[in-house]
């Protein structure tokens, strides 16, 4: 991997890949903040990653923008560069470079559970893997988002009169959360803080039907009972949500497999819900990629070390800074 370095900078390219700090060159995964930052002068990417970056952070935000569907190789110089789907939001990306028939592929953030809201996971053969590990101890294992639609509901209709107020990141969660509760047959209006109507409007500009939602206003206070309200997680813990009479307070995230974490955040319906691969995810897709080298960025490292080395294949820590712990905003 001496072309490249361990900040994701491609040498003979002069590009990195989801730079922290403005960069001339850069491929970016998918939208997600930690990932793709404003300021770089050329941004590589998917067509959603493109849009939903000008969403956020204005039209300007790098200076020229190349769009490179899946599966469409594009070279430059030397250096190969194909974008696979990676099946964590909308216009996500695996990066695959090829070069001097060596191929390295960076997952980026993903999961290959099947998902309505996006392309889904594609796997990738290379020689060197470089996957996120966002889950990586074998504690970690998502349930079917089918069960946890279904915690979901038998609360609603346990108790039919208190709100349901539910934490979800804007980009990506909170859609899939949607979909997952329309594709269980709810077709009643949905509640949504502000914050995620923008990005609800693009999902569904790109054909991902929500169904009926409706931003949150207090003039009567009635229409939220034994309705589902969706706000990012943030807003649970604000004024803003004191203006619910008793509502059930959930959270939506694979964190909420972790008892005491939920117990913490005062989480009374924890929902295990995740777009990050778990345990079984990523070593499966270790095997998969018939990678002989493989390295770890954010996330846990050790457990996943340890794995490959049981199989003989080489594996190191990528140590990315300001990665989100939390991995899945
Ligand atoms: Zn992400
Ligand atoms: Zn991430």
């Amino acid at each position: 991997m001496n072309w490249i370095n361990d900040k994701l900078f491609i040498l003979p390219i002069n590009t990195y890949i989801d730079p922290y700090k403005p960069v001339e060159n850069a491929i970016i995964t998918h939208a997600h903040a930690d990932h793709a930052k404003p300021g770089h002068k050329n941004v590589l990417a998917t067509k959603e990653t493109i849009d939903i970056m000008k969403l956020r952070y204005g039209v300007n935000c790098a200076e020229s923008f190349q769009v490179l569907d899946y599966n469409e190789k594009l070279i430059i110089d030397e250096v190969e560069i194909t974008l696979y789907p990676a099946g964590h939001i909308l216009g996500s990306a695996q990066v695959l470079v090829e070069y001097k028939g060596e191929k390295i592929n960076f997952t980026g953030d993903f999961k290959t559970t099947y998902d309505t809201t996006c392309e889904n996971f594609e796997k990738v053969e290379c020689d060197i893997l470089v996957t996120e590990a966002t889950f990586g101890l074998p504690i970690f294992k998502h349930p079917h988002p089918k069960f946890e639609i279904e915690k979901l509901f038998r609360s609603l209709n346990f108790f039919p009169k208190r709100p349901h107020l539910i934490g979800v990141y804007a980009l990506g969660k909170a859609q899939r959360l949607i979909k997952l509760i329309r594709d269980y047959g709810y077709d009643k209006t949905i509640f949504i803080h502000g914050s995620l109507e923008k990005i609800c409007e693009y999902y569904e500009y790109s054909k991902i039907n929500l169904g009926k939602l409706s931003k949150t206003s207090f003039k009567n206070n009635n229409v939220f009972k034994g309705n589902i309200i969706l706000a990012p997680p943030s807003a649970l813990r604000s004024k803003w949500s004191r203006q619910f009479s008793d509502p059930i307070i959930s959270h939506a995230s694979g964190w909420m497999s972790i008892k005491q974490r939920a117990k913490q955040s005062l989480v009374e319906l924890p929902l295990i819900i995740s777009d990050h691969a778990d345990w079984n995810e990523l070593t499966q897709n270790i095997l998969d990629s018939e990678a002989n080298k493989v390295f770890i960025t954010h996330g846990r490292h050790e457990g996943l070390e340890t794995w490959c080395k049981q199989r003989e294949i080489a594996a190191f820590p990528l140590a990315l800074s300001h990665r989100s712990e939390e991995g899945n905003e």
